[in-house]
């Protein structure tokens, strides 16, 4: 690369916006197509398990007693196999990014029981 266009390129960036943001408060919106994070419409939920044998990540853990359906969105590769496989359609992959954590954890959710 020649020194003039080197030297342009400098002096160019000085007065260009940073490419970078203030994250967390600053965020860049979704891009088209974003898979996003898994959400579970719990009301619609059997607790089949189905999802957790599709997922091949071992993200997804399903308690039938305890009536719970837990996703590690530290597991999670998006890949979309849960969505696909659930006979109940009640997992979407939300567009927006995973909620910012300062600890890994597991995101349970509690499902009703219609008999109650
Ligand atoms: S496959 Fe669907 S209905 Fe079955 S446990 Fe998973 S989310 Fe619930
Ligand atoms: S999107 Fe893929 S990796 Fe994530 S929970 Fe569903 S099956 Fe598992």
């Amino acid at each position: 690369m020649g020194s003039f266009k080197l030297g342009g390129m400098t002096l160019g960036s000085l007065f260009k916006k940073p490419e970078t943001l203030l994250y967390p408060a600053e965020q860049k919106s979704a891009p088209a197509g974003l898979k996003g994070h898994i959400e579970n419409d719990a009301s619609l939920c059997i607790l089949c398990g189905i999802c957790a044998k599709a997922c091949p990540a071992d993200a997804i853990v399903v308690e039938k007693k305890e009536r719970t359906w837990a996703i590690d969105p530290f597991r999670c590769v998006q890949c979309s196999s849960c969505v696909r496989a659930c006979p109940k359609a009640c997992l979407h992959m939300l567009p927006t990014y995973t909620p910012i954590a300062t600890a890994q954890s597991c995101t349970v959710v509690e499902v009703p029981d219609p008999k109650a």
